[in-house]
């Protein structure tokens, strides 16, 4: 008996091709935090906070977003330049983030006055604010300006809006990549104009150019950093400061070993799937250079440190998914299952008390991959599971795949899914159903070095 094919290592299979194992997923264990591992070994701690919330909720250690803020403070200072950090904030709402971007000496990305006032309400100054986002609203712009934070312009018309406030401004101007389908960012010819149109505006202080490359690729972005050098060189030489270059975010995250994600990408097939279900593509899930590994890439190629630091010129880098790996994770109670069969094998269909809404990469045609581990820890019988949400969309999963869990998950028990704080928790939430939207939950070490926890203080 037994799921012996999902649980051995991938490759050795159960002896029976097309049988019961290749009905059941390859296991994706997730990296785990030492904080998180001391969480799910604590006897009590995760069940009191269940007991206390009573639904869903999201638990964030914002200490490990200090330290990977520093891991990205520390490749500015082994390369020798002058950087910083921006965070994402649309990445995760949690105020105890933004607060922990203050305690470490980052600064926030935002892109509308519900950002800004959110970020400047947790100890982030103003002059420490990058203000992104196309064609930003009249009210954006002048609280902006008013908060002297710095201002990536999206487009021309955009400018001519900004200049027209007749407050000073500090602005970059972002850029389009070449060759790119992108809606963000100005052309070659329009970043030409627009610096030109600069020299017009006495309110506008030029500080540099920017951009934003979707994949998770050094090369691109050392050659466009390298073009836009440039252009700060050009812009000085037409008296703008022009001391600053930011190469936006998109820094990888490492969820899950290497071997365990070879595995499932190579033996993936929709018989794994509840209702055949089959998705095209997944986030990289196991990431070599992540985070702070990735940027010391980007500034290797193209001599690029070398450069910034011959130009005096400023990195920014606006990592959001990046500053909150392994910072948090979602916890849903199970409220009951079913068992039900495929290929003559049986696997258990879960309800949790929440929905997918906190799990957003199931809304974008895909599978949070990184396996949820079921709470407590106790004897039992491995067993494929799949889990539901509390609604009534028969489309409404947290995970469509068959889970070899360690035993067969009952009514009580909570589910924990691993490194969700980076946009898996509240991008997409809302109260459907009139469910209540699961708070955040915020763990800290008290003296004597146990956890306690209390609330965060968003208002999401
Ligand atoms: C979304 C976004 C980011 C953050 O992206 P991550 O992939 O989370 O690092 C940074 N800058 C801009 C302009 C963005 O739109």
């Amino acid at each position: 008996m037994g799921l012996t094919g999902a649980d051995a290592p991938a490759g050795s299979g159960s002896g029976s091709p097309g049988g019961y194992a290749g009905t059941v997923a390859a296991p994706v264990p997730a990296h785990r935090d030492q904080w998180e591992q001391r969480v799910l070994a604590d006897p009590q701690l995760l069940g009191d906070i269940a007991f206390a919330i009573g639904g869903p909720f999201h638990l964030m250690y914002p200490a490990r977003v200090v330290d990977n803020i520093r891991g990205f403070q520390q490749v500015f200072t082994e390369s020798g330049i002058t950087g910083v950090v921006y965070y994402g904030k649309k990445a995760n709402k949690a105020a105890c983030v933004a607060r922990a971007c203050a305690t470490a000496g980052a600064g926030i990305d935002v892109s509308s006055t519900g950002e800004l006032t959110a970020a400047l309400g947790q100890g982030i100054r103003g002059a420490d604010l990058l203000v992104t986002g196309p064609e930003k609203s009249d009210d954006l712009h002048w609280l902006a300006a008013r908060h002297d934070c710095l201002i990536a312009v999206d487009s021309i018309g955009e400018l001519k809006r900004l200049a027209a406030l007749d407050i000073p401004v500090r602005v970059l101007l972002r850029a389009l990549p070449a060759a790119s389908a992108s809606r963000f960012g100005m052309s070659a010819e329009e970043l030409d104009h627009a610096v030109s149109e600069t020299a017009d505006y006495p309110s506008i202080s030029l500080q540099g150019f920017s951009f934003h490359l979707s994949g998770y690729d050094p090369v691109p972005r050392a050659e466009m950093a390298g073009q836009l050098l440039d252009r700060c060189r050009a812009a000085r030489t037409s008296g703008h400061p022009a001391t600053t270059v930011s190469i936006g975010g998109g820094f990888g995250v490492d969820y899950v070993p290497a071997a365990d994600w070879a595995a499932f990408r190579e033996q993936a097939t929709r018989r794994w799937f509840h209702s055949g279900k089959a998705f095209e593509s997944y986030y990289p899930y196991s990431f070599p250079e992540p985070g702070p590994a990735m940027l010391a890439a980007i500034l290797r190629r193209e001599d690029l440190a070398g450069r910034l630091r011959r130009t005096e010129t400023t990195l920014a880098v606006e990592p959001g998914r990046a500053l909150l790996d392994r910072a948090g994770s979602t916890v849903f109670r199970v409220q009951g299952g079913k068992t039900r069969h495929e290929h003559g094998q049986p696997y258990r269909i879960l309800t949790v008390d929440g929905t997918s809404l906190s799990l957003s990469e199931q809304w974008f045609d895909s599978e949070y991959l990184p396996d949820p581990v079921l709470w407590p820890d106790a004897p039992g019988t491995p067993t494929a599971t799949v889990v539901g949400a509390a609604t009534c969309l028969e489309s409404d999963m947290l995970s469509w795949r068959r889970i070899p869990l360690p035993r067969a998950a009952e009514a009580g028990d909570l589910l924990v899914y691993p490194n969700t704080a980076g946009y898996q928790m509240d991008s997409n939430e809302s109260p459907f159903h009139e469910l209540p939207l699961p708070p955040k939950v915020v763990l800290s070490e008290a003296p004597g070095g146990r956890y306690r926890w209390a609330l965060d203080q968003s208002r999401h």
